[in-house]
């Protein structure tokens, strides 16, 4: 039942490339193998959803969104930066709050309930990772979270 994350994750991007009618660019850095993770799948689309619409809702027209995928030992970091407006430093913790949004008035215009990453906040837990944010105003966004990865085959066994 493990998962190859790579693939995975370039399957979402490209539904989101395919569709978008905005122009941002995209570009991944990812690993040309495979990592394996063990996952609900249904739950980590629900995951990466909701941080790509995040970053396409505050990207510029001509904007660039960026997704990464690196190895730490055996967990993985995945990222997703933008170029959009950014997210003050008092709340960048706060974002992960159930309805919390930056700016009430801005939000409300952008559509949405504020549920989005308090939903990833949980289920990143309980799939034994991390999510956080860094952001600088007015230069853009990196949203960060980590996955155990499963041991590869291609360990040495010796
Ligand atoms: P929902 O996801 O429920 O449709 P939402 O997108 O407003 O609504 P979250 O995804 O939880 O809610 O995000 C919470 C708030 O964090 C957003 O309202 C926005 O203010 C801020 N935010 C999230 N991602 C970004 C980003 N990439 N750039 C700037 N602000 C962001
Ligand atoms: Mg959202």
């Amino acid at each position: 039942k493990d998962t190859d994350f790579i693939e995975f994750f370039n399957k979402i991007i490209d539904r989101f490339e395919m569709t978008k009618s905005q122009e941002v660019t995209f570009r991944r850095k990812l690993p040309r193998y495979p990592i394996y993770v063990t996952i609900d799948q249904d739950k980590l689309t629900q995951v990466i959803d909701n941080i790509i619409s995040n970053a396409l809702k505050y990207s510029p027209e001509g904007g660039l969104v960026s997704f990464k995928v690196e190895e730490h030992g055996d967990t993985i970091q995945i990222s997703v930066s933008d170029q959009g407006m950014g997210i003050p430093k008092k709340s960048l913790e706060r974002i992960f709050e159930r309805f919390y949004r930056v700016d009430r008035a801005r939000s409300r215009k952008m559509g949405g309930t504020g549920l989005g990453l308090a939903i990833a906040k949980e289920l990143i837990g309980a799939h034994d990772g991390h999510i956080w944010a860094k952001s600088v105003e007015g230069t853009g966004t990196t949203i960060f979270f980590t996955l155990p990865a499963d041991l590869s085959e291609e360990d040495d066994w010796v």
